[in-house]
């Protein structure tokens, strides 16, 4: 298969007896950026925990850059360079933003982390100055020595996706990147992941809002009761009346 980064294969996942998630098969593309969208019980949240190994299937398997990573555990599946944004900020608040970055940074560098050598390391030139230029791309360069517990919601977002590009992703998942984010922090944030887009980083993303999966997205899985219900471009799903029957009640698509 041409450069299929991610294959999900035939996945089943049930919770005592609840098909969560049933058939599914996805394949992404390597500088992809993949929507999953549907509405709210879809399985979308279910589907990025088994691809990060957070939930196992009941069977069928998900395949990264041609290993199986079924059976794998998180922080394995997380060294192969699967990294997932989480839907509630994970930020150490008390920590200064730097700190918050230079973790991830020195994790990348010495494969795991261990307090002792973030304290050996911390004032290493080379740690500081790699953090601060993804805080400054990112648009956070003048709060670098702030707590990150005194963020806006929005930047707290941004902070979390800066810890997550530090661990230099080779696939990005983001669940639900702009919830809670008032119109400007959504288009801010637009503009920043198709920044990374540009980069060339391969990107599945989950979203409730439209503007943005229409946005971001090149093509488009609709999940609705935990099955794939139609795939493709923007315009292809768009058009597809089935979409707009899963979301109806819900919002328009
Ligand atoms: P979405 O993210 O699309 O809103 P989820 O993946 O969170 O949907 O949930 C899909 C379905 O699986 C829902 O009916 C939800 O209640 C159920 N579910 C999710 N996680 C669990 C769990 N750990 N235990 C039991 N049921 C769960
Ligand atoms: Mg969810």
């Amino acid at each position: 298969m041409d450069n299929v980064v991610l294959h999900v294969a035939d996945v089943q996942k049930s919770f005592a007896g609840l098909h969560a998630l049933s058939d599914i098969d996805l394949s992404v593309k390597e500088g992809e950026t993949h929507a999953i969208i549907g509405p709210n019980g879809a399985g979308k949240s279910t589907l990025l925990n088994v691809c990060i190994g957070r939930l196992r299937p009941d069977s069928g398997h998900v395949v990264f850059d041609g290993e199986n990573l079924t059976g794998k555990q998180p922080h394995e599946i997380n060294q192969l360079g699967v990294v997932r944004v989480f839907q509630t900020p994970e930020i150490f608040p008390e920590l200064s933003l730097l700190e918050n970055v230079m973790i991830p940074v020195l994790a990348k560098r010495d494969g795991s982390f261990k307090l002792r050598w973030f304290r050996r390391f911390s004032a290493e030139k080379e740690i500081r100055q790699k953090s601060e230029g993804i805080l400054e791309d990112l648009g956070l360069g003048s709060f670098i020595g702030s707590e990150a517990g005194s963020l806006s919601r929005g930047d707290k977002r941004r902070l979390e996706l800066a810890m997550g590009l530090a661990q230099e992703p080779r696939l990005l998942l983001l669940d639900e990147p702009t919830a809670g984010m008032a119109r400007h922090d959504t288009n801010a944030t637009i503009d920043l992941l198709k920044r990374i887009k540009a980069r060339g980083m391969t990107k599945v993303i989950i979203e409730h809002d439209m503007h943005v999966v229409f946005s971001l997205a090149d093509r488009i899985s609709v999940l609705a009761g935990g099955r794939i219900i139609c795939q493709g471009t923007p315009e292809e799903v768009k058009a597809d009346p089935r979409v707009k029957e899963a979301y109806l009640g819900e919002e328009q698509v």
